[in-house]
């Protein structure tokens, strides 16, 4: 099919994610996309683009890793989907019993979902159970950080602390408190210590994501924050579900984020990265204490699960996900990487007075173009623009400009990545 009847199809017809579909249909010129390989898409036309943000953080692999492939081709040879309610197969068997060793300590129950949202939910809804069959059906309030992002399902959107995301349902959400977040406020522990010393017969959960708050604009925080918001959890009797949808599977230069801060939570969300960005697939961890909160009467069971839980093709391209991890050490080559990205944000913070606040932590580096950057800000989308012209596709965070490129981009490409990032901000401010 040609370009252009593409893009008219899909005009017509297609309504996208995250995208004010007037300005779309009137003038966007989007990229069609025919292949992908490595950290490389390549449009209609053959043209290539580096990819900065591994497509949505998924592809922290690359694109169409040969190993993942192949096993997602032997895998659908065989079975392709069957229900796990009470029935099992080898791919989810043997994926949740490495999963359970690559966790953090003590997290050896696995239950499976679709996507990100879906993992997130699972934990909500396992944290609000779980205090109802232990005999406190109070506990049904979460605790989120201001800017938190955890997904899309109306539980989910709930725990949301970005405002655009969250205030069109306010009305219909579950009870949330936002605490201040230790990215921006330096007393965002005694914050939740006051918070938590006050309601926390009413608190069913804290829900984190570690290190690093992705959607709001890669704000970063401190290990130290991740271990005193634990001791307090445990302190107050209030669950904690950790978020590494972004941050697994090396994304901040360990395997998790949760094992810079040496903590292991209650429950532990992960996805994208989990099936190399081949198959929607994701994962809640738990504890056995959790667990063993949904034995005994079958009332108390965790009556909820997704048509696809644990399918075979995802499990099999999950299973082959963490073998290559070892197989290539692939977290051994991310210290060097992670020091390019640093020098390369440091360089574009130095030739560009108007940024600010570079930042970088493993495989992530952002910067600011503007004060008070703002997810629905323009400045980011200029920098896109000139990327593209330069052979990167960048999708921006607002006024934010950031990378977060597969954690094993030759270093080649890394590096004109970086090149480029600098060369559009140039532009795109220049204007
Ligand atoms: C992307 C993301 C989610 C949602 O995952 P989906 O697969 O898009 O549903 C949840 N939490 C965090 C931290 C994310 O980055």
């Amino acid at each position: 099919m040609k370009r252009e009847d593409i893009v008219a199809l899909d005009k017509r017809h297609v309504w996208h994610p995250y995208t004010p579909m007037g300005p779309y249909i009137e003038s966007a010129d989007p990229l069609v996309v025919a292949r992908a390989e490595g950290s490389r898409l390549f449009d209609v036309d053959g043209q290539s683009y580096i990819d900065a943000t591994s497509s949505w953080w998924v592809a922290l692999l690359g694109h169409r890793h040969p190993r993942l492939v192949s096993a997602l081709k032997a895998q659908a040879d065989a079975l392709c989907h069957v229900a796990l309610a009470g029935i099992t197969h080898e791919p989810a068997a043997r994926l949740a019993a490495e999963l359970a060793k690559q966790a953090p300590p003590g997290l050896g129950r696995v239950f499976f979902s679709d996507d990100g949202s879906t993992a997130l939910e699972a934990a909500i809804k396992i944290a609000l159970k779980l205090h109802v069959n232990e005999g406190r059906p109070d506990k049904t309030t979460f605790v989120a950080l201001e800017g938190a992002f955890h997904g899309e399902t109306m539980g989910v959107t709930s725990l949301l602390g970005i405002e655009v995301f969250r205030r069109p349902y306010a009305r219909a959400l579950m009870q949330t408190v936002h605490v201040p977040t230790p990215a921006r406020d330096p007393n965002a522990i005694e914050a939740l210590e006051a918070l938590f010393a006050r309601e926390h017969a009413a608190i069913a959960a804290l829900v984190l994501e570690p290190l690093v708050q992705g959607a709001d604009g890669m704000l970063m925080y401190d290990a130290a924050y991740l271990k005193r918001a634990r001791e307090l959890t445990e302190r107050y009797g209030v669950l904690l579900i950790v978020d590494e949808v972004f941050t697994g599977y090396g994304r901040t230069g360990t395997f998790w984020a949760c094992d810079r801060a040496g903590i292991s939570p209650d429950l532990l969300c992960t996805a994208k990265g989990f099936s190399g960005g081949l198959l929607p697939m994701a994962a809640t961890l738990a504890t056995e204490r959790v667990f063993e909160a949904f034995l005994g009467a079958p009332e108390r069971a965790f009556h909820y699960g997704h048509s696809y839980a644990g399918h075979p093709l995802g499990a099999a391209v999950a299973l082959e996900v963490l073998e290559v991890y070892r197989d290539e050490h692939v977290l051994e080559g991310v210290a060097e990487r992670s020091a390019r990205i640093e020098r390369g944000f440091r360089g574009i913070a130095e030739r560009h007075a108007d940024t600010r606040n570079a930042r970088t932590l493993g495989m992530i580096g952002a910067i600011d173009l503007a004060p008070g950057a703002h997810y629905l800000g323009t400045l980011g989308w200029k920098v896109s623009a000139e990327a593209r012209k330069r052979g990167v596709y960048l999708r921006p965070l607002g006024d934010v400009v950031y990378v977060a490129p597969p954690i094993n981009i030759p270093l080649g490409d890394l590096d004109e990545l970086l090149s480029v990032v600098s060369d559009s901000v140039a532009a795109a401010l220049r204007e």
